[in-house]
């Protein structure tokens, strides 16, 4: 599968905001936005006004983003968040945070979505007493996600939960840091989110 292999901090700066995708370099004074806080590139030096359509793609582009997402996978999404009831931009963002990369990094197992799809892969969780692999992974209310024995002894994982009190765990998960597990006790709701996302902007875009 296709995937960008390109400098993560590029990224923040074309978005001109911290999207947090290296774990704990993100949380010191080497991070790249704030050394150089303006767009990669030759001409990078200012930020050019946008057009409508400019923002709204800037804004699908930042999401994409954040969550480590491709366009085909991530308009997908979109679809799905289209059919169901609800705010259709909402129903989006609960998408993309119910992937299982994003909960591993979220209940602390991992230091970026990055680093939580490549535990994932090489088989470092079960959901439900079931190994599973698939970053994309979508979990439901009630979902159980353990890591597995040869899981607990790697530093790498250790080391993210201890970290973890950093970023803190969101309320609509319950970490367990004795038995290296977490529960989905609920979807998060819009609130729950709080990264700066003007999600309506997608929608927008979308719906051209
Ligand atoms: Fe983004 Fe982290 Fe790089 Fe800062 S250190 S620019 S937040 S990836």
């Amino acid at each position: 599968m296709a995937r960008y292999v390109g400098p993560d901090c590029r990224l923040c700066r074309r978005e001109g905001m911290q999207l947090y995708l290296k774990g704990d370099r993100c949380y010191t004074d080497k991070c790249a936005i704030e050394r150089r806080h303006y767009p990669p590139g030759q001409h990078g030096q200012r930020r050019s006004k946008l057009s409508d359509y400019g923002a709204q793609l800037r804004e699908k582009q930042k999401v994409k983003r954040i969550y480590g997402v491709l366009e085909k996978q991530f308009s997908s999404y979109f679809e799905k968040a289209e059919r169901q009831k609800g705010v259709t931009g909402t129903n989006l963002l609960i998408f993309l945070e119910r992937r299982l990369d994003n909960i591993v990094y979220r209940l602390g197992f991992a230091n970026s979505r990055t680093q939580a799809r490549q535990l994932v892969r090489h088989n470092f969780f079960q959901v439900n007493g079931t190994r599973v692999n698939l970053p994309s992974f979508l979990v439901k209310t009630g979902d159980v996600i353990v890591v597995t024995e040869k899981g607990r002894n790697l530093a790498l994982i250790r080391d993210a939960m201890e970290a973890v009190a950093r970023r803190g765990c969101p309320p609509w998960l319950e970490f367990n840091k004795e038995e290296a597990q977490g529960r989905v006790v609920m979807f998060p709701t819009r609130e729950d989110i709080t990264m700066p996302i003007q999600e309506h902007l997608i929608v927008e875009l979308y719906s051209k």
